[in-house]
């Protein structure tokens, strides 16, 4: 019973962990268009169309996604996340 309740308790951590990953992963701002070019939010610079066939939602260029990525992370350390 106690090795079920244990599988089960790690069962619903990993969800709530993968559950977690996604949505840090897919949650976007609202992309800077204009004549169907996507302009980082950050930087302003265009961004990559190799980034944008990967994730087409994106709003950052790659350089400010790793540092926006980057201080997601530290961010989430200081509040315990
Ligand atoms: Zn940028």
């Amino acid at each position: 019973m106690d090795i079920l309740d244990d599988a089960k308790k790690a069962e619903m951590e990993d969800r709530d962990r993968a559950l977690a990953n996604h949505f840090a992963r897919t949650i976007e701002p609202a992309q800077d268009i204009e004549n169907g070019i996507v302009f980082c939010i950050r930087c302003g610079r265009e961004v990559e169309r190799e980034r944008l066939e990967v994730k087409p939602n994106a709003a950052r260029c790659v350089e400010c996604q790793t540092i926006h990525e980057q201080q997601e992370r530290r961010n989430g350390h200081r509040t315990g996340l």
